[in-house]
């Protein structure tokens, strides 16, 4: 072994690789957890390191986007030595210069077969592949001529702490180029070069990886060191068990987050799947999460991306929060252009009042504007199919009316509202629901909302009585 390997000393070094895509995966995002989590129980470090050779997929607002994705989730590089992040296109040299080394060795060797030639030859003796033909031809570098690993012959057994032992002839496994006919270092290359670079103990990641895996050990070795750990993570599946698409499915954690899932339930079940921590309920907080993560425990069949469990999970989050927090949590959705009202309008005073009574509604952030907004408009938005509905018939009507006359007088509280409405619709045979629909409707424009009472209460007899004679003139006028 040469004088690189790594030193025993030194606690696991963890890393987190993406390629920048456009949006981030939550595939990803649970791999990055997965990480994340080993890290801090085994006391280890956690680098970011940005695989952006792809010139096409190059864009910095990407790799921002994967930083800023992170960030929510509470991951970031924590090794102030490649606090940077580090990019792989930084380092293509350092990649040029390992697979040189390998060459000076006899590790690997220049090929100029096109691949036309390639193929032809596979035809002509019905083998699959790279079949070795330049090995012994001792050619060196020269424009068009790809490097290929020699590879040696034997079994490479991976030991993967999700899968057990996997093992690989070395006879399948083809001499992999390493660098391009121009020059560029492969993929492979590259990515263990770097996770040598910045001292990787282990390697968890996505299991299209595994494939990989075997060649990728052999480098290692080839380049004088103890191959990391291995773990490969089984993919995420949809509904159908199909492999979660970016056409099909909603698989960016960006949108998630837009919509209004909190960071800490989309963490805690991002790390349920396919792993459960001990105990009767599968929502715990980071700190036992953290504490019990074994990679032993994963799952290896693929992993369910269960929307509705999700949204069961962030529901359960939001109605935790205190009070404080969850205003707190609102006030991104209470303001700017999505919202209905002007900013003028709004009043933090009436949102507090109306807060925990929305917080036990809701499955995520972005429902709380249509929860509220008649409180805030001038008139409410009316959705025209529950007006419909609701006053399709004449007791409906004949129920507004008479709350207008019952309304003007009642002692304003939640309480009292709710007496006077009941007493009012037992005189026209309608029991408590039915009576408070029109009311609803009228004063919030839905059919559903928060609890109705309370709401009157919050908006106010005046506001109430002009809302009902509104709707009352409408309906005359129609
Ligand atoms: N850049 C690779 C990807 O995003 C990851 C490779 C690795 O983790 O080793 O799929």
């Amino acid at each position: 072994m040469s004088s690189q390997v790594t030193p025993v000393t030194e606690g696991p070094r963890f890393r987190f690789a993406p390629s920048p895509t456009g949006f981030f995966h939550v595939g990803g995002a649970r791999t990055a957890l997965y990480n994340w989590a080993l890290a801090k129980r085994l006391g280890g470090k956690f680098v970011l390191r940005i695989e952006d050779t792809d010139e096409a997929r190059n864009r910095p607002e990407w790799t921002q986007g994967i930083i800023d994705a992170l960030a929510w989730i509470g991951v970031h590089s924590d090794d102030p030595t490649f606090e940077g992040p580090y990019f792989q296109s930084n380092y293509a040299a350092d990649h040029v210069a390992a697979a040189e080394r390998l060459f000076a060795e006899g590790r690997a060797y220049y090929c100029d077969l096109t691949p036309e030639q390639i193929q032809e030859r596979s035809k002509a003796s019905g083998k699959q592949g790279y079949d070795g033909y330049s090995r012994d031809r001792d050619l060196g570098p020269g424009p068009g001529r790809v490097l290929r690993f020699r590879v040696p012959e034997g079994m490479t057994i991976v030991d993967d702490l999700v899968r057990g032992r996997v093992e690989f002839a070395n006879e399948t496994i083809e001499d992999f180029v390493l660098l391009r006919g121009n020059g560029s270092p492969m993929f492979l290359l590259a990515n263990v070069v770097d996770d040598v670079t910045m001292r990787v103990s282990h390697v968890v990641r996505a299991e299209e990886h595994l494939p990989n895996t075997p060649k990728q050990q052999m480098l290692w070795e080839a380049l004088g060191h103890r191959p990391p750990v291995w773990a490969h993570v089984p993919v995420l599946v949809n509904e159908q068990r199909k492999k979660l698409s970016k056409r099909r499915d909603k698989v960016a954690l960006e949108q998630y987050r837009a919509e209004g899932f909190l960071a800490d339930a989309m963490v805690n079940y991002l790390m349920t799947l396919g792993w459960a921590p001990q105990g009767e309920t599968e929502i715990v907080p980071w700190s036992r999460i953290e504490a019990d993560f074994r990679l032993e425990d994963v799952n290896h069949s693929p992993a369910f991306f269960d929307l509705k469990k999700l949204a069961a999970f962030n529901g359960e989050y939001i109605r935790a929060m205190d009070v404080e927090a969850f205003i707190d949590a609102c006030a991104p959705w209470l303001s700017g252009d999505a919202v209905p009202w002007r900013a003028d309008q709004f009043r933090s005073d009436v949102f507090r009042a109306m807060a925990e009574l929305v917080q036990t509604r809701i499955v995520t952030l972005a429902e709380v504007p249509n929860l509220v907004d008649f409180l805030f408009l001038d008139a409410p938005i009316v959705d025209e199919a529950s007006w419909d509905k609701t006053f399709g018939n004449a007791e409906a009507r004949s129920m507004l009316e008479t709350s207008i006359d019952v309304l003007a007088d009642t002692p304003w509280n939640a309480e009292a509202l709710k007496t006077a409405v009941e007493a009012a619709g037992t005189t026209l045979g309608l029991k408590l629901g039915k009576a408070q629909a029109p009311v609803r409707v009228a004063v919030t424009g839905r059919t559903i909302g928060p609890p109705l009472f309370e709401a009157l209460e919050i908006l106010g007899r005046d506001a109430v009585l002009t809302r009902l004679r509104a709707a009352a003139d409408r309906l005359a006028g129609s």
